[in-house]
């Protein structure tokens, strides 16, 4: 792909980064600030003792959610560093061209339609 070609989706992907970045330490305020909370509110508000149960099972889910977040994150700084060294857009397994149909809606994939069907085949398997 061309360095021009490059350009509109090392902006899709800077914007995307900045947004992920910014939702992850959302989301870490968010799990450590909502235990915090509920220690206070333990202390002046002993009926909340009954709520602590679901509060632990939302704070899972979010450190959950942060964990894709991080391994998206990753992929958008390798994209990135492909898009550096000139070589984005090209499969990383096969070397073949990744179609822009592809990078257009995962703009941070670094595979093939045929190499990510490949690995989940894999995936399958093992
Ligand atoms: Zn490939």
């Amino acid at each position: 792909m061309k360095k021009l070609e490059m350009r509109p989706f090392k902006k899709i992907l800077i914007g995307l980064r900045a947004r992920l970045q910014g939702d992850v330490n959302a989301l870490a305020d968010a799990a450590l600030g909502s235990t915090a909370e509920a220690q206070g509110e333990l202390s002046s508000l002993p009926s909340h003792l009954a709520d602590l149960g679901s509060d632990t099972f939302e704070q899972d889910n979010t450190l959950r959610l942060m964990d894709n977040e991080e391994v998206v994150l990753e992929q958008i700084e390798s994209a990135l560093e492909r898009i550096e060294n000139g070589i984005y857009g090209n499969c990383i397994e096969c070397e073949g061209r990744i179609p822009k149909m592809r990078l257009n809606v995962i703009p941070y994939t670094p595979l093939c339609v045929k190499c990510a069907n490949n690995l989940e085949d894999d995936d399958n398997w093992n």
